[in-house]
């Protein structure tokens, strides 16, 4: 019985389309559409809205549309449709032929709008913009009727042909729909349908001196394109009466059914657009694709497979509650994805300068490296090994603390892929102490064989000096400081959660050679560091640049 709970939690909304579908409702078609505002870029809980459309679509073998829900000029841009579109696509959906623009149904909307002038259920208002609102009433308190609300027929159909021909200034007019002032439900106390905005629009240009708003545009275009489930957030549950209502009213060519889900939060991201853009504004970050921000094209530019954000959208399910989700679950999705695909290489971020003594200084050897542990299909690479080498910093110290498996003075430990080492002597700066240089030496019986009888400390990764690329390296930490700075607090200005040391830049960082010639777009386990993607902006040839997608393991339940 717990097991059937589970499953239905899971994805309530898959349950619902297949009843529909085993009870031949809509003709067993399933229509479904991702209605993104263009006003901004897209982030991670859309990621969920548009697995879920374009995901139930695929199962039930239906279609899914992308529509740009663009009643909104002001705040809109071609810019932002153009990246929603790359985004979509790079998530790895496909609207096929099914791309919409409300704004290309102004026509139609238009009729509609009159047809409920006609039938006596809408009316031009001349009350001001403040004037509604304290008309509007209260939770608590009824509305009251505006005294425009019974103008004849033909003074209203009059009046709105006349708004939208220009005789009218903005905002001295607006259409409402005619429903009922004391409605308990604030969204049927006569909404708002049309409001006059002398704005010229990206696709309509100069056409419209009214726009349609949201609620009135919403289901009427779902309607249009046949639209079967229409899925939205929990925060429309209260239009939904405005929904339905707007389609009973109208001779609209089907009645697509609502259903709510709960927003995804992710802590310590933001996912709204408004405040992301404001982000972007300020330059709190370097933009949109800023590889910290959890936009699409931010989590793209990082190195994040699709596939991780789509298991993620399927592993964190649909439900009927808000709550915040854990970081953790989406980065052991991005881990789970690149520790199968990711070819394994080595990267010295912080290089020391190791030399091998006793190895000669004019030879080199070409060793064979596996490029995936458990995954021999992905071959093998070679390394050169030579008298020369860089290792991290961070593995060696001159003091060791017991049980340190890594390198100090007189320790013996294993080269990835390579020899047995021993730290015969420290160089340092005279100056400042600093540890400039090891002197080693190395054991050539070692190569892939175990000594007997010797403690040999750890493996630690290297590479060699001569034989190794420069780049430079990008580490990320969370942007925000608090987990949830969705959540509004007064008085507190969201920049103030700002991540202060959410980006640490390495440079001089030495890499295997063979990442010179990667292909752009591939992601590498950098062994011991992280899983690692060449950075698409700023990398060039001569000027590597990485960024690390995520560390091997969770580093932030443990902070
Ligand atoms: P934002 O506040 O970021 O602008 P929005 O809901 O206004 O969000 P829209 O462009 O209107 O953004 O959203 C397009 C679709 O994506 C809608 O169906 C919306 O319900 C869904 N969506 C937006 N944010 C989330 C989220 N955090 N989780 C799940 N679905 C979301
Ligand atoms: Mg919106």
């Amino acid at each position: 019985m717990s097991n059937i709970t589970s499953i239905s939690a899971s994805n309530f909304i898959r349950n619902i389309i297949s009843e529909d579908v085993k009870a031949n409702k809509n003709g067993a078609q399933v229509v479904t559409r991702f209605p993104p505002e263009p006003n901004g870029y897209l982030h991670i809980g859309h990621a969920k809205a548009i697995c879920l459309n374009f995901g139930m679509a695929a199962e039930f073998k239906g279609k899914c549309y992308l529509r740009f829900d663009d009643t909104n000029p002001g705040k809109e841009s071609v810019e932002y449709i153009k990246a929603m579109q790359e985004d979509v696509r790079w998530l790895g959906f496909d609207w096929e032929d099914r791309l919409r623009y409300a704004s290309s149904y102004f026509d139609q909307l238009y009729e509609w709008a009159l047809e409920l002038i006609k039938k006596g259920k809408a009316y031009v208002d001349s009350l001001s913009a403040e004037e509604i609102r304290t008309y509007r009433g209260t939770l608590k308190e009824p509305g009251k009727d505006s005294p425009f609300r019974n103008r004849s027929i033909e003074e209203n159909l009059r009046m709105f042909e006349a708004m939208q021909a220009g005789k009218f200034d903005d905002g001295t007019h607006v259409l409402r729909a005619k429903i009922d002032m004391s409605s308990p439900n604030m969204n049927m106390r006569d909404p708002t349908l049309y409001r006059i905005r002398r704005m010229t629009h990206h696709q309509t240009g100069d056409k419209w001196i009214v726009y349609p708003m949201y609620d009135f545009t919403h289901g009427l275009s779902d309607a249009i394109e046949g639209v079967t489930h229409s899925l939205c957030t929990l925060e429309f549950e209260d239009h939904r009466p405005l929904y339905d209502w707007i389609l009973d009213q109208l001779d609209a060519p089907c009645h697509p059914q609502q259903i709510e889900f709960a927003r995804l939060a992710l802590e310590y991201t933001m996912t709204s657009k408004r405040k992301l853009t404001r982000l972007v504004e300020e330059a709190h970050v370097s933009g949109w694709d800023d590889p910290r921000m959890h936009t699409l094209s931010g989590m793209r530019r990082r190195g994040y497979p699709p596939a991780s954000i789509r298991n993620f959208c399927e592993r964190i399910g649909v439900s009927k509650n808000n709550s915040t989700t854990e970081m953790f679950i989406l980065e052991d999705c991005v881990r789970q994805e690149l520790d199968v695909r990711a070819p394994r290489v080595m990267g010295v971020l912080r290089p020391l300068r190791l030399v091998i003594e006793n190895y000669p200084e004019d030879q080199i050897e070409e060793l064979d490296a596996r490029s995936h542990p458990n995954d021999e299909s992905m071959g093998t690479r070679k390394l050169i090994f030579s008298r020369e080498l860089y290792i991290d910093r961070e593995d060696f110290v001159e003091e060791p603390p017991p049980k340190y498996k890594r390198l100090s003075p007189g320790s013996e430990v294993r080269l990835r892929n390579a020899y047995v080492i021993r730290c015969d002597r420290v160089i340092k700066d005279e100056q400042s102490g600093e540890v400039k240089e090891l002197r080693c030496s190395y054991d050539s019986r070692t190569l892939g064989v175990k000594p007997e009888g010797r403690k040999i400390g750890g493996v630690i990764h290297w590479v060699s000096i001569d034989h190794s690329v420069s780049a430079e390296v990008r580490l990320y930490d969370r942007l925000f400081m608090k987990a949830n700075p969705n959540k509004e607090i007064p008085g507190e200005d969201i920049t103030s959660y700002l991540n202060p040391n959410s980006l640490e830049i390495l440079t001089g960082c030495r890499l295997e050679a063979s990442l010179n010639e990667t292909e752009q777009g591939s992601r590498f386990q950098f062994e011991r560091e992280g899983y690692f993607f060449k950075d698409p902006v700023d990398s060039k040839e001569d000027a590597l640049v990485f960024n690390r997608i995520v560390t091997l393991r969770d580093a932030w339940t443990k902070k």
